[in-house]
């Protein structure tokens, strides 16, 4: 049998899921207030505003053998912070989820440059002046002059509904096949014209020179990293977390009033209307023996004839000082861990089936990128697990019962 870690305040190991239930629980009361599953951000957050916020008694259990969910980072065997789901970098406009999250963690400022290998070179992603000057060997000066060479290149599509649209509209066709058709192919495993145009909207064109990914207003990683920040969050005398611990595992076995699943909503439901496809990835992780692999934290390789979209060099993003540097190489697959709901209008039809029948089970809701098959980002995910705890709070506050309010975050 697998060990299953019971951390508590002090971080004891226990054997055997059922010692859970010998926890000690507050005299009178019998197991928990809220069964939470997943200890990603949507599980850990709430869990920390209903114990710390309402002193709610609240059990967290993780299928992995780790807190953080994809954001769960560690040192590896050469010493260096990784993250083992890939590459994650933190950046909001909310000062709201800064706050919140600064409770548990100091701040590193990081701003993310990526490069994307195309025609034998490395480019400005998104796409910028610097970009189009080196491609086409120009010497464009101004922002005028780069957009009107983006819009003598752009084809008007008069009703932008998928990711090709909306590439091609802006920057037409050329540059649409160099630096996104290839790309999206391999990690949706679906052409660009079969995807929301949500997906390719995440990557703006740029006329001037702001090499930067993002443009939010804070742009820091976690000083000591992500899961140093969860172990902050969850350290709190009503939380009990369990890691290697399936939900269905302990469904029957533990007391509770309320579920929040913030694992897959069609697995709750035991695919009742069919799977909700998801895209996973294979990670290869490398430690090499040189200080530096590449110029940025992340290099896209666009094109088809390279099996993997991008190589992360965590370095970069954490500012660690070491002999050694560890890399990243993602490999999109159709089977494994799922990671991205993929955004396309057959997709979200059929999550709005499993939305419905969510909403007619009682004192469950469901939360997260998977409990809610959204293409969420962190701090997305922490913005709605806020936003439902506020809607626990008011609903204590006016002494109602806790759940019908909360079914379906959104
Ligand atoms: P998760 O982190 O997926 O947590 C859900 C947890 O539930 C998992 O740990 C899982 O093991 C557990 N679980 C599921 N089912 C069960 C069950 N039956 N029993 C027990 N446990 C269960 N966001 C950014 O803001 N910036 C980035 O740079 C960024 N990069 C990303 C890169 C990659 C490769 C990926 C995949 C995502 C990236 N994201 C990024 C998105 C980010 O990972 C998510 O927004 C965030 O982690 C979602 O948190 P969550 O709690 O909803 O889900
Ligand atoms: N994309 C692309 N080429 C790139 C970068 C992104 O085609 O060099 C497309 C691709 O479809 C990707 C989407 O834009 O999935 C969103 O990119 P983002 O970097 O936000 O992806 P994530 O970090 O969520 O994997």
């Amino acid at each position: 049998m697998r060990n299953v870690i019971v951390q508590d305040r002090n971080a004891e190991q226990i054997a055997g899921s059922g010692s859970a239930l010998r926890a000690p629980q507050p005299r009178g009361r019998k197991g928990f207030d809220y069964l939470i599953v997943g200890a990603g951000f949507a599980g850990s957050v709430l869990a920390e505003r209903l114990a710390a916020g309402l002193g709610k008694r609240v059990l967290v259990v993780d299928r992995r053998p780790h807190i953080g969910g994809n954001a769960y980072d560690y040192h590896d065997e050469a010493g260096i912070l990784i993250h083992r789901y890939g590459p994650h970098i933190f950046h909001t406009n909310s000062k709201r989820i800064v706050d919140y999250l600064s409770r548990f963690t100091e701040w590193r400022p990081y701003e993310h440059r990526v490069l994307a290998e195309v025609d034998g070179q490395q480019l400005p992603i998104p796409i910028n002046m610097t970009t189009l000057n080196r491609l086409y060997d120009l010497d464009l000066k101004t922002e005028e002059e780069a957009a009107a060479f983006l819009a003598s290149r752009a084809e008007k599509v008069e009703d932008i509904r998928t990711s090709e649209d909306v590439v091609i509209n802006q920057i037409g066709r050329e540059l649409y096949e160099k630096f996104f058709r290839g790309y999206t192919r391999k990690q949706w495993g679906l052409d660009p014209s079969q995807l929301d145009k949500m997906v390719t909207s995440r990557v703006p064109t740029r006329t001037n020179e702001d090499d930067r990914y993002f443009t939010d207003t804070f742009q820091q990683m976690p000083l000591h990293g992500y899961t140093r920040m969860f172990e902050k969050m969850l350290d709190h005398p009503n939380i009990k977390v369990m890691i290697n611990t399936d939900y269905r595992e302990i469904r029957d076995e533990v007391q509770y009033e309320h579920l929040v699943y913030c694992g897959p909503i069609d697995e709750y439901f035991d695919y009742r209307f069919g799977k909700l496809p998801y895209r996973s990835l294979q990670f290869e992780h490398k430690s090499l023996d040189q200080e530096q692999f590449q110029a940025v934290g992340v290099v896209n390789y666009p094109s088809e004839e390279v099996p993997y979209t991008r190589i992360s060099e965590y370095k970069h993003l954490t500012g660690q000082v070491h002999q050694k540097t560890s890399v990243t190489y993602e490999y999109p697959a159709a089977e494994g861990d799922p990671y991205y709901p993929i955004p396309r209008p057959e997709n979200a039809e059929l999550y709005k089936r499993y939305q419905q029948l969510a909403d007619k089970t009682p004192n469950v809701t469901f939360l997260g990128r998977l409990g809610t098959y959204k293409y969420y980002n962190m701090d997305q995910v922490v913005g709605q697990a806020l936003a439902l705890y506020k809607r626990i709070e008011e609903a204590a506050e006016q002494g109602q019962a806790e759940q019908p309010m909360a079914r379906q975050a959104t």
